[in-house]
């Protein structure tokens, strides 16, 4: 009957081993991980003092038989795996049979047991690692483990924990993106006072999303689907008259494939900080630097370099791929292959962002600011001076919080002397004294508005003007639209930069006099490792003296006076990067210098021709909602919106 054992000495030495219980939440983390490998459907847990005094989970999973219940408290016990070979492909959340012993040497346990076939199930008391009781007894099928006094016979590692309620938003984080990663399972957690998390199953993960954070968030995120064959890269193959064995057509087993689904924030969701990004593998939540690269490399160009987007990504591959016994708090992986892995993310993520070509939608935008908060970590937020209505921990602060208080962003001035602030927009939406009710309200023709998902067009769009002559003010069916005319050439020159680059076509100008440039020796360096992707991109540079470079070629469209200017902020950038120089940055830094210095500026009037040109060529670049530096290049004000203000709808 009993399916754990205790794993062979040759094996638990195979484990990577270490200490797991280091707070209240590693013991949540564990325990749910026990509870979702138990097949459970129904998982709900308690918390008081933020686990220091009390955790309480209990699942309706496959429950325990009074033997294994007693060895899965010995250590390295475990029913997911016997021997060295089940650790290269682990299906199962836990492993390494050290759980249920660990925590229960530091704390008061109970466990309640019992699997469906029996009639009555198993509790079993133990202190400080010592079983002083178990019994028969009548339960309900599932398993139930109560943990109190965390640490109490550990006071240094006691004194260590931090307060309450971080404890309890650590929990709260872990469970809540476990509910994320299994939305058919109902989730629920409790502490003393309030309901935190109540998540019965829903059909799908949008759902889930939507059950979780709310409409609003989901609206700001991109959903992502894409799958990859694997190939049979480095696999040991049976020799060729192995294969013919069997019915004739078996060939190596199947290398399956890498499947990526979540969720990606749109270019105006800015994050200070890596704390949003959540990546799953095969259903367990992971840091992984290989992923969040792929995440950077794919928000390239679109978000500023020092903030991050929001990210729920839950990839699946075969267990053989990767490698989860690195770390004893099984949070970190091997992908077998990191660069295919890596790819992978990195295009997926990119295609999604490029597929949706989310615009920045002139509330939101207003809205939006980049927020040091772990948006979607209920209570675990940092103080921001700005944002005083976050109680230290609502019942129900889970949402990507759109920031109280509006940039403090520049006037725009319109002619006519009426200044319109950033967040204008909102509080005309919300001006309840306009004057309605008359027959003089005509519906407006009906303008399908695109789904949410569906990605906004700037086809078709008509310039009426320019405002203070940097902005270009334009309409289409769906509403009115400001672009930014600086920032809006610079992502067609951008573009239009790299596939010349890639073409091997760059256009460059002889400047009329060679233009001489001083070189620090840190500079110098730095030049002589670009200086063939400058050649490539449209400079002819030769050595001047021992400290200077004479400049003969340069890109063209851009002035002569700017070329200086150019070379020496584009050094300065590269010599910022903390890590190795990578070609492929390099080209693009300098291409979005070239696209900087050659493009028209603010403060320019436009003839209405030049204004159409550049909203049709910008209508044609891959990704026109943000610049190359990351900022937006247009604001929409939708039609519904427009209605919405005006109190048509
Ligand atoms: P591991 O999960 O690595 O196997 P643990 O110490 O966490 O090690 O658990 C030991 C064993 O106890 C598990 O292998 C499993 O068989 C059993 N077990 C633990 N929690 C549960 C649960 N909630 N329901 C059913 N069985 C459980
Ligand atoms: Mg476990």
């Amino acid at each position: 009957m009993g399916r754990i054992h205790v794993l062979s000495e040759a094996v638990a030495n195979k484990i990577a081993a270490g200490e797991v219980v280091e707070r209240p939440a590693s013991v949540v983390k564990e325990l749910l991980e026990n509870s979702l490998d138990a097949g459970s459907s129904r998982i709900k847990i308690q918390i008081e003092a933020g686990g220091k005094k009390l955790i309480q989970i209990t699942d309706n999973g496959c429950g325990m038989v009074r033997d294994d219940a007693m060895l899965a408290f010995e250590r390295h016990a475990t029913s997911k795996m016997k021997n060295a070979e089940d650790l290269l492909s682990i299906s199962t959340l836990g492993f390494r049979g050290e759980a249920l012993p660990s925590i229960a040497s530091v704390s008061r346990l109970r466990l309640e047991t019992r699997t469906p076939e029996e009639a009555s199930g198993t509790v079993i008391e133990i202190n400080g690692g010592k079983i002083f009781k178990v019994e028969e007894a009548g339960v309900p099928t599932g398993t139930s483990i109560t943990i109190r006094d965390l640490f109490f016979n550990t006071p240094a590692r006691k004194k260590f924990l931090k307060a309450e309620s971080t404890e309890l938003s650590h929990i709260a984080s872990l469970v809540t993106h476990y509910a994320l990663a299994h939305p058919d399972k109902h989730f629920e957690l409790h502490s003393a006072t309030n309901a935190v998390l109540v998540a019965p199953p829903v059909s799908g993960y949008n759902e889930r999303v939507y059950q979780i954070f709310g409409k609003e968030v989901l609206d700001q995120m991109i959903p992502l689907t894409a799958v990859q064959p694997l190939e049979h890269v480095g696999l040991p193959q049976p020799p060729p008259w192995r294969r013919q064995e069997g019915n004739g057509n078996e060939t190596a087993a199947d290398p399956g494939e890498l499947r990526v689904h979540g969720f990606v924030s749109k270019p105006e969701i800015q994050k200070l900080n890596r704390n949003s990004i959540y990546v799953f593998v095969n259903g367990r939540l992971i840091h992984d630097r290989l992923i969040h690269h792929a995440i950077t490399e794919a928000y390239r160009n679109i978000l500023p370099p020092t903030v991050y987007p929001v990210i729920l990504l839950f990839l699946e591959l075969p267990a053989e791929e990767v490698d989860v016994n690195v770390h004893p708090s099984k949070t970190e992986v091997r992908f077998r292959q990191n660069t295919v892995m890596h790819d992978f993310v990195r295009d997926s993520v990119r295609a999604a962002l490029m597929k949706a070509r989310p615009v920045p939608h002139f509330i939101t935008e207003i809205a939006a600011r980049p927020t040091a908060s772990a948006s979607l970590t209920p209570g675990a937020h940092m103080p921001e001076p700005h944002a005083p209505l976050y109680a230290p921990l609502p019942a129900h602060d889970f949402t990507l919080q759109a920031p109280v208080a509006p940039v403090a962003s520049e006037r725009f001035y319109f002619s006519g002397g009426i200044s319109v602030e950033g967040n204008a927009a909102v509080s005309l939406a919300r001006e309840p004294s306009v004057v309605t009710g008359d027959n003089c309200t005509q519906a407006i023709a009906e303008v399908p508005e695109p789904a949410n998902d569906a990605a906004p067009s700037l086809a078709m769009l008509k310039p009426l003007g320019q405002i203070r002559e940097s902005f270009i003010l334009a309409v289409n069916d769906e509403g009115l639209w400001i672009i930014d005319q600086h920032v809006a050439h610079e992502r067609v020159l951008f573009e239009r930069i790299l596939k010349q680059r890639t073409a091997k076509m760059v256009e460059s100008q002889h400047l009329l006099m060679p233009l001489l440039l001083e070189l620090t020796p840190a500079q110098q360096a730095l030049f002589s490792e670009i200086s063939d992707e400058l050649a490539n991109n449209g400079f002819e540079v030769e050595p001047f003296g021992t400290r200077s470079i004479a400049i003969k070629v340069a890109p063209a469209g851009v002035d002569a006076s700017q070329v200086e200017k150019m070379l020496y902020e584009l050094l300065d950038q590269i010599a910022k990067e903390d890590q190795a120089i990578n070609m492929e940055k390099v080209r693009a830094r300098i291409a979005a210098s070239i696209a900087c210095h050659a493009a028209i500026k603010v403060n320019m009037p436009l003839e209405q021709n030049k204004m159409e040109w550049l909203l049709a060529e910008l209508a044609k670049t891959d990704c026109p909602m943000t610049c190359p530096h990351g900022r937006p290049v247009v604001l929409r004000y939708s039609m519904k919106d427009i209605q919405k203000a005006f109190k048509r709808i």
